[in-house]
């Protein structure tokens, strides 16, 4: 791999191809798979992702906003695009670039016919989004006489797909909650297929949904995280590759004396006679202030050095007493080793977290063979 010469966050597409694989294999080869690229798909690049995923043959894409689709739409992104989360503000918008919305409540189903409407549009793609347990968006299974009613004899929108989400699908502790999410999903899917003249197809799964429950696969899976490397279980972890990497370089190293400070409020002191090496990445880049003060290490040469001090806007220190490195040399703040849910767990999070805080000052580079 190249070494570095600033900090960046390399992508590597072959990881993402070789994830993407891993993850259909658990699959009927007829189900569909949705990719999700919200939020920069995970902090890496949602365009470069996106295109390689539709080279890959991906049959459906999600974001969560309108803004997120209509730069994967300027970017020529042609697969279809659910928007998961969007607001009455942007349907027209949505409506112009060929998005296709979740509708998840009476209100938002009334401003999105109205919209439709307006903009003249016939059997204009829409998603049904159920709730049944994480209470979060969706609708209630006894709203659906409310959207029937609201469809008939109205021809703007046409229900493509219903779905909903699990809410512990990666906890097995929570097995019994999961499978009753999966039965109210069917019953709801069920109901609403008599109802409603046309059968749209169906999805509920989310990357530990294609692990540890395949058998409620529907026609479609939502796979994000197991994309990107991770899959919220060790073992699932092994087999898959971190896509993103996030490396640095040192840019000085100090000698310090017993009893020096190092960073602002003098958070660190030196016990003894202590190296310390200076990184051009801080709390703007997306390593926040809690994996400072020795909670989180970096790999230096394939060492050890821990995070002192409190971490800066711009920079962070570490601790080289013990390890063989110069000016210049490169700095793997995460990637295979440690990767992003080690290091995120360091400071009580996830690797969603820390991923998708990785700040757009970083420079991003792509790696493919
Ligand atoms: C973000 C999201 C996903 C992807 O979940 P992962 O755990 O990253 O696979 C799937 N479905 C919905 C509704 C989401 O919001």
């Amino acid at each position: 791999m190249p070494k570095t010469a600033e900090t960046v966050l390399e992508i590597n597409l072959n990881h993402l191809e070789h994830n993407y694989r891993y993850l259909r294999g658990k699959l009927k080869p007829e189900t569909k798979f949705l990719g999700v690229v919200k939020a920069f798909a995970y902090g890496s690049d949602s365009v470069k992702i996106a295109q390689k995923l539709e080279e890959l043959g991906v049959d459906y894409f999600a974001v969560a906003y309108v803004n997120e689709g209509v730069r994967l739409r300027d970017a020529g992104i042609k697969t279809p695009i659910l928007v998961l989360h969007p607001q009455a503000v942007n349907f027209e918008e949505l409506i112009e670039r060929c998005l296709e919305p979740s509708l998840y409540s009476p209100k938002i189903l009334k401003e999105f016919l109205g919209v439709a409407k307006e903009l003249k549009q016939k059997d204009y793609p829409v998603h049904i989004k159920f709730n049944t347990g994480l209470n979060r968006l969706g609708f209630w299974e006894n709203d659906i006489d409310y959207i029937k009613e609201r469809l008939e004899g109205r021809d703007e929108i046409k229900v493509t797909s219903i779905f909903s989400h699990l809410a512990a699908s990666e906890d097995l502790n929570e097995k019994e909650f999961t499978l009753k999410q999966i039965s109210n999903f069917r019953k709801n899917a069920q109901e609403f297929d008599e109802k409603i003249n046309h059968t749209p197809f169906k999805h509920l799964l989310n990357t530990s949904g294609i692990i540890n429950y395949p058998e409620a696969q529907f026609d479609m899976v939502r796979s994000g995280i197991g994309l990107y490397g991770f899959g919220n279980d060790t073992e699932v972890d092994s087999e898959l590759k971190p896509v993103a990497t996030l490396k640095t370089i040192i840019s000085q190293i100090h000698k310090i004396e017993p009893g020096e400070t190092v960073g602002y409020n003098r958070a660190f002191t030196s016990k003894g006679y202590q190296i310390t090496a200076t990184l051009p990445l801080g709390h703007a880049d997306g390593i926040g202030r809690q994996y400072g003060n020795g909670n989180t290490y970096v790999n230096v040469n394939g060492q050890k050095a821990p995070i002192i001090g409190n971490v800066c806007m711009d920079m962070i220190m570490i601790d080289i007493t013990n390890v063989d490195c110069e000016e210049g040399d490169e700095v793997i703040v995460f990637g295979e080793n440690p990767n992003a849910e080690k290091f995120a767990s360091t400071s009580k999070t996830i690797s969603y977290e820390l991923l998708t805080s990785i700040s757009q000052r970083v420079k991003r580079v792509f790696l493919e063979s």
